[in-house]
């Protein structure tokens, strides 16, 4: 664990990570090794009597793995501190994916007749995770609207087997946010865990350990790379004990770990951590304001606008509105078709959170196989078009829009 302490965010992603090394490079060294070699049988003994497991086998740990885990668990620790008043300590762990982090988050927490709940709308490879895999390993999930609170607490009540809580705010794609303080109010009152789903906001705008989560997790693949470079999950807890014991072992056993290449991306993309969600940030309020008094576009799902449902929620717990959007076309699937097609800036792509805007019209692409019907009640109609705003200059993202928009 880094012991450095850092005012400004950008200082932490430029300086947590360690400088030592052998031959002094800069830049964090990539360690293409899958093994690390010891000089004697004592030495063995002793890494492997210690917590520290990134300098036996790869798959157990890395150097380089190490330095992007630090950075992280410092950005979600940033100025917080424990129940005592010590400054806050968090352990994180770097996966292949964010799939893969959830994967050892879930079976290091839930085992065969535990209950997890958790919202309606989430991330589809997160709820698919739990109605296809957990499911099958006997696990009963349980989806409902945990923004309807005492909904919540009568289903903990009614379900004593309940060991965690999974929440995703703001939500992929739908944008909707639940109140994480609240409920992690209420989840401890029962003895329960919680986990948040932070990709979207990421720790520059949100910190979930500040209001009283027990894991993190982060598709790093998305805002933290910045760049669309690779993927990455990370899952980080405030139990030390645990995240080195259980959590550990399942990460391990489970296998998905990181390689050295993408964690050096990773390290690169998030040194502009800071500067980047600034502009990101800025530019998707410009983009919001733009859209809403466009006359082509029925309704902009932002959550930084009054109108938005959850408008509340996102402006306690968020230090600005994540810069994530959505918004629907007054004509519906062609109009959605056209827009998309006429973009010259914007790229067409599923995924988010990298430095270009990232376009997609999810009743084409994404949602594409899923029934019509079923689709439209959970927020995903025709004319829809999600974009994940970009850090391009804002002049630039208007004349686009402007034009495309033109097309329709
Ligand atoms: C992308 C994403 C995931 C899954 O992460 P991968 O890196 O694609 O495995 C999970 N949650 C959210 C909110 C996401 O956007």
């Amino acid at each position: 664990m880094s012991k450095k302490k850092f005012k400004g965010i950008s200082t932490v992603t430029l300086h947590t990570a360690n400088h030592e090394n052998d031959n002094f490079s800069h830049t964090t060294p990539i360690y293409a090794t899958s093994t690390f070699t010891f000089n004697s049988t004592d030495e063995g003994m002793e890494r492997f009597k210690g917590s520290d497991k990134s300098r036996i086998y790869t798959r157990w740990g890395n150097p380089t793995f190490t330095a992007a885990e630090e950075t992280i668990a410092a950005l979600e620790s940033h100025n917080l501190t424990n129940e005592k008043g010590e400054p806050l300590v968090l352990k994180a762990l770097l996966h292949a994916s964010g799939q893969a982090a959830m994967t050892t988050l879930f079976f290091s927490n839930l085992s065969a007749g535990d209950t997890l709940i958790s919202h309606y709308s989430l991330y589809g490879g997160s709820q698919e995770l739990m109605q296809k895999v957990l499911v099958e390993a006997g696990v009963n999930i349980i989806l409902i609207d945990v923004r309807d609170l005492n909904l919540l607490e009568t289903t903990i009540k009614a379900n004593p087997a309940t060991k965690l809580i999974h929440l995703e705010t703001p939500a992929n794609p739908t944008l909707q946010c639940v109140d994480i303080e609240a409920i992690c109010t209420i989840a401890k009152t029962h003895g329960v865990k919680v986990s948040v789903d932070n990709t979207v906001a990421t720790p520059y705008l949100q910190q979930p350990f500040a209001l009283g989560a027990d894991f993190v997790f982060h598709s790093a693949t998305k805002f933290l790379n910045g760049h669309g470079s690779a993927l990455h999950g990370v899952l980080l807890g405030k139990d030390i004990e645990l995240m080195h014991t259980k959590v550990w072992k399942w990460h391990a056993l489970l296998g998905g770990n990181s390689n050295a290449f993408d964690a050096y991306l990773l390290i690169q993309g998030m040194k502009t951590l800071e500067i980047r969600m600034e502009r990101h940030c800025s530019n998707a309020a410009k983009v919001a304001a733009f859209l809403e008094n466009h006359t082509a576009v029925e309704k902009v799902n932002y959550t930084g606008l009054a109108t938005h449902p959850d408008h509340a929620i996102a402006s306690k717990q968020m230090k600005q509105h994540a810069p994530l959007l959505s918004f629907e076309l007054k004509g519906g699937i062609t109009a959605g078709k056209k827009f998309i097609d006429a973009l010259e800036v914007c790229t067409r792509a599923v995924s988010l959170g990298t430095v270009d805007t990232l376009v997609s019209h999810p009743a084409s692409m994404t949602h594409y196989g899923i029934p019509r019907e079923e689709r439209i009640k959970y927020g995903i109609t025709d004319g829809l078009i999600r974009m994940s705003v970009g850090i391009e200059n804002y002049e630039d993202l208007e004349a686009d829009l402007t034009q495309a928009l033109g097309h329709i």
